[in-house]
């Protein structure tokens, strides 16, 4: 019998996130998880811009749209005075096709990926736990089945998406390293009515305590959370406590609570393994990273761990990357979680201050800052997740020669590692329809941008031609040629067979800094891996040297 290539240990949402990418990549794998049934809490409520345009690629955004509630303003209440509003269509300047925070519970995200999943035919094996793995000539894993059997299994790569828990982390005595906070907060979802608008989050920060109301989707439904004070964190969580913290922050009777969903502490831990990687087995999303729940942060990181993770792991698989490759997911992934990590821990120290003088300061220099909307945009962008980039990892390059024609608008763009700007306005063919870049590179492999430059009025440089047939003779349809015009249609009759992108406003050209002709190539999670100014072949081949056999 054939070997197992992957085996995903978790169907919470990292490991159903990365269950599809590898359906998308036509991988096999198995998918384990211990509990029965999917779960019905609602735990993150938060999808984030980044997260959904990687959904986008799985083609689940539009469902968890349709289910989901876009928030697109954040109010925060300095002691029952208006502070300050985060916007979100601030977010514009990234080019997203989604500039909001997608508000959905857990569970529903979790249904959504599990029926994508089952759409292709494959199931989440639940009731089978991982108890141990060993590394003697490969993987020896062993798992519990429903029915109280043993099964040993040997694949290639064991996936960890176990959760923050992760057996599989025990099971290599691997370190979770890290502490926990002192603060403990009360999450609960209700439906209430008061006097606030029901599309936007609600913060209030007082001299009492701070608290949130986040929308869900559905009538006056919406997530409370709070920091608990010294004298609430040993109190049983219960109706009891809720109303005793809103009452304790004078809140009490601004709000009628008609019902409660769900109640729950959240002890906070800020932890992560040394290493994302141990050999052939991959740490994923709480299995390797945990922290505080303020920003809605945990679960995305997770979903885009998996995005990184998945097509290196084809790729790889598939013989046709460099085995090197994979060291990269941890090069790429660990400092983005240690970013969170810390980013998250100086949020929830600022939102749970304990002493009232340093509240005091809190509260007053929020009044002051919040009315510059250098900080809406400073908070929504770092929460956004849109500025998460590779640019220190040895697979991000950048070729140009300084001080050339079109270098100045070329160096201030997007670089190797950057996220790929999602730009609009494209069109494909001469009709009236309108894409955006992401819809347009929805296969599942690299692409090459080769853009002709904003000033182009000359025919199609013999170069591309064969640039293109030499790519296709060297890696097939591993690499898809795009050649991007600044114009709707071309002014010169041209032989080039291959995808155009037809750029009419230049928007594209504009955001890559393509004003003179540039390359761009394209990672599958759709980030930069390599750029030259100007077009150079042979600096291409090199790069994709390093990737590919
Ligand atoms: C009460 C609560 C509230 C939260 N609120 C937020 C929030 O507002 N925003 C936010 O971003 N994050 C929040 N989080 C964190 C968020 O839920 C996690 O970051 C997210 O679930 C991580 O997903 P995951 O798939 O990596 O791990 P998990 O969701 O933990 O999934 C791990 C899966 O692995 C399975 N498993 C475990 N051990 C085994 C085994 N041995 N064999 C087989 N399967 C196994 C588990 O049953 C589980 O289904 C909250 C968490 C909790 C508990």
């Amino acid at each position: 019998m054939d070997q197992l290539p992957v085996l995903i240990v978790g169907a919470g949402p990292t490991g159903l996130a990365m269950a599809c990418n590898l359906v998308r990549y036509g991988v096999k794998f198995r998918i384990v998880e211990s509990a029965s049934t999917p779960s019905i809490y609602s735990r993150a409520i938060g999808i984030q811009p980044r997260t959904l345009e990687y959904f986008h690629d799985l083609g689940v955004s539009d469902q968890l749209i349709a289910e989901g509630r876009k928030i697109y303003v954040v109010n925060g209440y300095v002691e029952g005075e208006k502070a300050f509003q985060l916007v979100t269509h601030t977010l514009e300047r990234f080019s997203t096709q989604f500039p909001f925070l997608l508000s959905v519970p857990q569970s529903k995200t979790e249904k959504i990926l599990e029926e994508k999943l089952n759409s292709f035919g494959i199931k989440v094996e639940r009731g089978v736990s991982f108890e141990t793995v060993e590394e003697r000539e490969g993987l020896k894993v062993r798992l519990r089945l429903s029915d109280g059997k043993e099964e040993l299994i040997d694949p290639i790569y064991l996936i960890a998406c176990d959760g923050a828990h992760s057996q599989v982390r025990k099971s290599l005595n691997i370190e979770f390293k890290g502490h926990q906070d002192p603060h403990l907060f009360l999450l609960a979802d209700l439906s209430l009515d008061w006097k606030y608008s029901d599309d936007a989050v609600h913060f209030f920060l007082g001299k009492k305590g701070t608290f949130g109301f986040i929308p869900l989707p559905g009538s006056k439904l919406f997530r409370f959370v709070s920091p608990l004070n010294v004298n609430e964190s040993n109190l049983e969580p219960s109706f009891d406590l809720l109303k005793r913290v809103l009452k304790e922050r004078g809140f009490w009777d601004k709000i009628t609570i008609n019902n409660v969903e769900w109640l729950s502490p959240f002890t906070v831990q800020y932890r992560s393994t040394l290493c994302f990687r141990n050999g052939n087995i991959f740490f994923l999303g709480d299995a390797a990273h945990i922290h505080s729940p303020v920003g809605g942060q945990g679960m995305n990181l997770g979903i885009q761990d998996a995005a990184n993770l998945s097509w290196k792991l084809a790729i790889v698989l598939q013989n046709y990357g460099r085995k090197e490759l994979l060291e990269s997911y941890n090069w790429e992934r660990r400092p983005i979680a240690q970013k969170v990590l810390r980013g998250t821990e100086v949020a929830t120290n600022i939102v749970a201050i304990k002493f009232i003088l340093f509240r005091w300061f809190r509260n007053a220099a929020l009044r002051l800052i919040g009315k510059f909307r250098a900080f809406s945009v400073a908070i929504t962008g770092r929460v956004s997740q849109l500025k998460h980039s590779y640019r220190e990892s040895y697979v991000s390059y950048n070729y140009q020669i300084p001080f050339i024609k079109g270098w100045y608008s070329f160096r201030s763009a997007p670089i190797g590692g950057d996220r790929m700007p999602d730009t609009g306005s494209l069109r494909l063919k001469n009709d009236e329809k309108i894409y955006y870049l992401n819809s347009i590179l929805k296969e599942p492999t690299h692409h090459l941008l080769i853009f002709l430059g904003q000033n182009f009025i000359d025919e199609i440089p013999e170069e591309y031609y064969q640039l293109v047939s030499n790519l296709k003779y060297y890696y097939g349809t591993l690499i898809i040629p795009h050649l991007v015009v600044p114009f709707g249609q071309f002014p010169f009759p041209h032989s080039w067979k291959r995808s155009v992108i037809y750029d009419p406003e230049q928007r594209m050209h504009i955001k890559f800094g393509a004003s003179t002709p540039c390359l761009y190539l394209i990672r599958p999670d759709k980030h930069i891996s390599f750029r030259s100014h100007p077009v150079d072949e042979e600096a291409l081949f090199r790069y994709l040297d390093q990737i590919f056999y």
